[in-house]
């Protein structure tokens, strides 16, 4: 892999990030990954339209107003589609 070439985010790492991207918290940089890794991850993208949801309902957003259905159901799609690979 090219020190050029920005190491490609994974899943995990865009969920835990969501909330910051949301917030508008992250650096330029953090900002554009998730961007880019959204543009192609439908699973982040409906993951991020649920935080979004939250957001609206609740007026704040800390990963505890996931409820535990959420985050389990999330947690299976995710595990799903890396085995997939
Ligand atoms: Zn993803």
């Amino acid at each position: 892999m090219s020190l050029l070439t920005p190491r490609p985010i994974a899943c995990r790492e865009v969920v835990e990030m969501l909330t910051g991207y949301l917030e508008g918290a992250l650096s330029r940089r953090d900002h554009r990954r998730i961007e880019h890794h959204l543009a192609h991850c439908p699973h982040c993208t409906a993951y991020l339209s649920q935080l979004r949801e939250t957001l609206r309902l609740t007026g704040s957003l800390v990963s505890e107003d996931l409820s535990p259905e959420m985050q389990r159901e999330f947690g299976e799609i995710y595990r799903r589609w890396q085995d997939d690979r």
